[in-house]
């Protein structure tokens, strides 16, 4: 079974349209259930209103704290966004660390508070860029994201844990990786994560996602890749229609 996330950024601007969003997909599972599995990521002003009225749906937050509570102005914590009814959180994604100078050592700090709450996360690693540099290099690039963001993770919180691999020069750009070296990257994390855990052949069993302009067009060929967990997308989740069809063709595999 894939997963695919829906991650809205800072969108859409009015909670009408957020409704309109969920409730569509939600009343397009009720008549032909999905196969995959679906998580909405709305801001979080959406969040409660969204939890309260699609109570069938899966929600997750884009980000959280790292403490549970405390004088942390405008803030949001963890056990809040479980509290609320969410069940995930994004952790790490390429914005944060761009916009707000989140290193692994934050996103480390928040998935141990988010996993603390309840929460299962969604760490998203990927590098820069890939010009100028060998392959050596950027999966260096990413190797080290994963040990930082993932230092001191249990066999057991990994069940709670979804990696998101987004080369940071694919996210919003309409230039996808391709599905073959996207593969690489994911292989590459997935064997980092056994050498981590000292067991080899654990890495197989987590869930590892793509992302970085996935869309209608494209989707089939990263999801139809077994190595591939599901796709986190962004802009194309927004397009109810054509969000949509990525997600019955994640339920074709
Ligand atoms: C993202 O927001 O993580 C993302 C992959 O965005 P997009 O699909 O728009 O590239």
């Amino acid at each position: 079974m894939k997963t695919i996330i829906a991650n809205w950024k800072m969108n859409p601007p009015a909670m009408n349209e957020a409704d309109e969003l969920v409730g569509f997909l939600a009343a397009q599972k009720k008549k032909d259930p999905f196969k995959s599995g679906l998580i909405f990521c709305p801001p979080f002003l959406y969040l409660a209103e969204l939890i309260k009225k699609y109570g069938t749906e899966v929600f997750g937050a884009q980000n959280c704290f790292w403490e549970e509570k405390g004088a942390f102005t405008g803030e949001v914590s963890p056990l809040m966004v479980k509290n609320m009814g969410a069940e995930y959180v994004i952790l790490g994604h390429s914005e944060r660390r761009k916009y707000f100078e989140e290193g692994d050592e934050m996103v480390n700090k928040k998935l141990k508070a988010a996993l603390r709450s309840g929460l299962k996360a969604v760490v998203c690693v990927g590098e820069q860029t890939r010009l100028g540099v060998s392959e050596a290099q950027y999966l260096k690039v990413i190797e080290d994201q994963v040990r930082g963001s993932l230092a001191g993770i249990s066999q057991a919180e990994f069940k709670n844990i979804i990696v998101a691999y987004e080369p940071v020069w694919a996210i919003g750009t309409g230039v996808p990786d391709s599905p073959p070296e996207s593969l690489k990257s994911i292989s590459h994390i997935r064997r980092v994560i056994g050498a981590m855990l000292e067991d080899n052949s654990f890495g197989e069993g987590v869930g590892v996602l793509y992302g970085g302009s996935v869309n209608g067009a494209n989707a089939d060929g990263f999801l139809k890749e077994p190595g591939i967990s599901g796709a986190l997308v962004g802009g194309a989740s927004l397009k109810k229609d054509e969000f949509l069809g990525i997600i019955r063709t994640a339920d074709k595999y």
